[in-house]
């Protein structure tokens, strides 16, 4: 950049835009290339795999430099946004002629950041998954209350949900954001990759932003937002406005809620279910991924929130059920809905887009053609309940509406663009014939000018006796003549008529006053045909815009449909059944499955074995023993997964299913399980199940599978027996506890609503059969050697094992075994019960000490006394 120490005025210009992008990368356009310099070049030379240079001096120090042509800076900017960087675009705003004529000819260009690019910010296509939302979230707290306020500006969604410090992380999980925002210095620092100045969050600034955002004069149509929620999408919609540099981003009206509305589920449930991520990490191997058959983007997206999300209102859950119910039992209109639906572009994107001010003529095609879809297909579904006798389900008729709308917008549009528009709009060419006259005789002169120069062409080759001679195009020179250097003389002379205008190595270059006329004309031609197509691209783009919010529930009643058809689909393909929600907290599965591992188990050729469950009031807890490899962690999480599916609207894998709502959901998994991943301890095992016994409801679903394990067999043992009562006692849920501690089944004994149950295992000539089969009772022996045999233990090591077995067989007979003593064990409320006694002798003896007074010696007295109570 600059040599001597005083930095160059482009040097200044480049760290005042440097200050202003903060920790963003900042990509400086020079010419055809966004530039990186300083430690942003070394990150992205790194990141993108590009040669590190450097340029110039700048105190002293050579300045690394790196670059990325415009033309491909989209699959950049995909590569450092996907690496966790964050890019602000610095684009010259006026032209180097514009800033040479007003500043003299050293001028520097004036630049500006334009955009910050970040994870939560996107709307291009290339840069998003199409079948995943993509939120950016903030947020807030006000009055002791939390909220989030999550948006995603690629479709306009917008949401705010209310909950608690206890429940934002299970909102952050459902939401799984590519961002989140919040306020400096807060409580949720740690949480965020983003944070902004606290005045964004001031709830009555939150509230002037969205009255401005959505041009009302009070929220109240919004339902009801709190404080909380005020502070959260205040806070959302100004960094929102910070990274589009001012621009307000494209929102939908929120939809408000509590976060009761939905099944609570935390991150460690989540990610032990592997809802929509498989633990790996990705969809693959997901429930959603096993669940999926949507077709197009939208609905994809919509079945992901809907099974991260699960419902808590049966009479939403009920509507969806007899909308998936009606696809399920008609084949033949599933299939013609899901070919429709198939062909359909993803209007709620292109909507996006265009509302972002970075759309196009082709996604104005894609409006057209996709509003155009839906017109057509809610004709056809309006016809079924008109038709049959069954008015059809409700939800079909209340979407039905929403598809036909538009009709005037989809007229104009037909009429305006060609069938197949460029995605860039600045060579033109996308305004159809017949929509504008005066464009048609632009066009037509640019046409018959261009006939006119290969009329030109033609003649000049004749005139000339040059058979090689042409006419071409290009920047600097527009239109011109060119020769091969070997017959130029002639053209030289002055009396050929021709004037030259550039030498290159094999040829040369002229121009002649014909030229010079045909030329002007075409170029004039274009230039006035290429303003009125962008004049009519910005009339079209504003005229797409305004019924906004109707389209954007065209694409959410699309999103809805082919989610419906889809989880038919899914239903018919693999024998899955309809839920009956009930409101008792009871749930009775017959012929459940695993979708996942029974999928997995029949690309290995092997069947898999349904298994029932059946949880009431008098047996709220099964305890389920049996050999390792048995089929205990599929069977509790078969039915977790049921749970889901039924509460987000899904037929389940299952041949009955009957089950009350489910208000938390939770699933842990014994930390040896995961050490193996060198990610979860003890530690973490421990602060997950307090959680539990924290939150769980008489309403809850709680599965734990081996928890205590990650310890000593004592501690493992103590604190797996703790657990079970505290569920048992004080929170009453439902819960399948899998454990290998033999021990705990003798809780059955004191514990009414707690049965045993184990996974069948028998041993055959020698070998163990695993039968995958939940029955009731007891596991009538340990198989761990059988187990080890089965896992290609050497013969040696097992017959020791099996010797050891024997003698640590005998030992228990003799004293009783690991749990012996445990039998007169207090129950857990009587424990409970008498450790508050306990704290109220102390508290009722500090209560009656009057600290001043007492002389230094009762002072040591009454210690004494306190010390002996406790
Ligand atoms: P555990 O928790 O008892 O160690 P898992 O539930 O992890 O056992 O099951 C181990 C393996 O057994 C699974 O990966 C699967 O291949 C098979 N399996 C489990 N349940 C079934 C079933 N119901 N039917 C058929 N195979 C099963």
């Amino acid at each position: 950049m600059a040599d001597s120490a005083a930095p160059t005025p482009m040097m200044a210009q480049y760290l005042a835009l440097k200050a202003e992008a903060g920790d963003s990368l900042l990509f400086y356009r020079m010419g055809d290339f966004f530039e990186l310099f300083f430690d942003d070049a070394k990150a992205a030379a790194a990141c993108l795999d590009i040669a590190l240079t450097a340029r110039g001096e700048h105190e002293g120090e050579k300045v690394p430099m790196c670059g990325v042509p415009v033309h491909a800076a989209t699959a950049y900017l995909q590569r450092l946004i996907k690496a966790g960087h964050r890019v602000a675009i610095a684009e010259q705003t006026e032209s180097p002629d514009a800033a040479r004529k007003a500043r003299g000819s050293k001028a520097l260009v004036n630049r500006a950041i334009v955009r910050f690019v970040t994870a939560g910010t996107l709307t291009e296509e290339a840069l998003l998954d199409a079948r995943a939302d993509n939120w950016c979230v903030a947020i807030g707290e006000a009055g002791g209350e939390v909220a989030v306020a999550a948006a995603d500006i690629s479709s306009g969604l917008f949401q705010i949900v209310h909950t608690d410090a206890g429940g934002l992380g299970a909102e952050l999980a459902r939401l799984a954001a590519a961002e989140v925002v919040a306020a400096e210095t807060s409580a949720f620092a740690e949480a965020a990759t983003s944070l902004r100045p606290r005045a964004d969050f001031a709830t009555e600034a939150g509230e002037a932003r969205l009255k401005r955002l959505f041009g009302v004069a009070t929220l109240d149509g919004f339902g009801e937002i709190g404080r909380a929620g005020l502070a959260a999408a205040g806070g959302l919609v100004a960094y929102l406005e910070h990274a589009a540099r001012g621009d307000l981003p494209f929102l939908r009206p929120p939809t408000v809620t509590r976060a009761a509305g939905t099944m609570a589920i935390d991150a460690a449930t989540r990610e032990s279910l592997e809802l929509c991520q498989a633990q790996g990490g990705g969809r693959r191997g997901s429930l959603l991924d096993a669940t999926d058959r949507t077709v197009t983007g939208a609905g994809a997206r919509l079945l992901a929130a809907d099974i991260g999300a699960p419902l808590m209102d049966r009479g939403t859950i009920d509507a969806r059920l007899d909308l998936v119910a009606f696809f399920h039992d008609d084949a033949g209109a599933r299939e013609r809905l899901r070919a429709t639906l198939r062909a359909l572009p993803d209007i709620g994107r292109a909507l996006g887009r265009l509302a972002a001010g970075r759309g196009g003529p082709r996604d104005l095609a894609q409006l057209r053609d996709g509003l155009d879809g839906a017109w057509q297909l809610g004709e056809r579904l309006s016809a079924i309940g008109r038709t049959a006798v069954d008015p059809g389900p409700k939800l079909l008729a209340d979407l039905a509406p929403d598809l036909r709308g538009h009709g005037g917008l989809i007229d104009l549009l037909r009429r305006a663009l060609v069938a197949q528009p460029p995605v860039d709009a600045s060579d033109g060419g996308f305004i159809a014939a017949g929509y504008d006259v005066a464009l048609d005789d632009l066009r037509d002169a640019g046409a018959g000018g261009r006939r006119a120069i290969a009329a030109l062409e033609a003649e000049l080759r004749e005139q000339t006796g040059i058979a090689t001679l042409k006419i071409r195009h290009n920047g600097v020179l527009g239109y011109h003549v060119e020769v091969p250097a070997r017959a130029a003389d002639p053209l030289m002379k002055a009396e050929s008529g021709f004037t030259h205008r550039q030498t290159m190595a094999g040829a040369v270059r002229f121009t002649t006053p014909q030229l010079h006329d045909v030329a002007t004309r075409v170029t004039q031609a274009g230039a006035h045909a290429q303003a009125a197509e962008a004049a009519h691209l910005e009339d079209l783009i504003a005229a797409a815009l305004a019924p906004r919010d109707a389209i954007a529930r065209t694409a959410d009643a699309i999103a809805r449909l082919d989610v419906a058809a889809a989880l038919a689909e899914r239903a018919a393909e693999g024998g899955w059944t309809r839920p009956r929600l009930v409101e008792r907290p009871c749930f009775e599965i017959e012929g459940g499955r695993h979708p996942v591992v029974e999928a997995a188990v029949a690309k290995s050729g092997d069947r898999f074995v349904a298994n029932d469950c059946r949880l009431s009031d008098a047996s709220r807890l099964w305890l389920v023993t049996g050999p390792n490899m048995g089929g205990k962690s599929t069977f509790l999480r078969q039915n977790a997964i049921i749970a889901v599916l039924a509460q987000a609207g899904s037929f389940v894998p299952a041949t009955t299913a009957t089950l009350g709502l489910v208000d938390r959901l939770f699933s842990r998994v014994g930390a040896s399980d995961n050490l193996a991943r060198g990610r979860s301890t003890f530690m973490v095992e421990m602060v997950e199940t307090a959680a539990i016994l924290a939150q769980a409801t008489a309403n809850s679903f709680v599965i734990l599978d081996e928890v205590g394990r990650g310890t000593s067999t004592y501690d493992g043992l103590a604190i797996a027996w703790a657990v079970v009562e505290a569920i048992h006692e004080v929170n009453r849920c439902r819960c399948l506890f899998a454990t290998h501690y033999h021990e705990l089944t003798r809780l059955a004994e004191r514990l009414d609503a707690l049965s045993l149950h184990h996974v069948r295992a028998r041993e055959w000539k020698g070998e163990l059969v695993l039968l995958h089969e939940v029955a009731a009772g007891p596991a009538d022996r340990s198989y761990g050697i059988a187990v080890a045999k089965l896992a290609g233990m050497p013969p040696a090591a097992l017959s020791r094992a099996k010797a050891i077995l024997s003698r640590l067989e005998a030992g228990r007979q003799k004293t009783g075994g690991l749990a012996a003593g445990l039998d007169d064990l207090p129950l857990f409320a009587a424990a409970a019960e008498a450790e508050v006694a306990e704290c109220d002798a102390i508290r009722a003896a500090v209560e009656t000490i009057d600290v001043d007074a007492l002389t230094p010696r009762e002072a040591l007295d009454t210690l004494y006394r306190l010390k002996a109570l406790a």
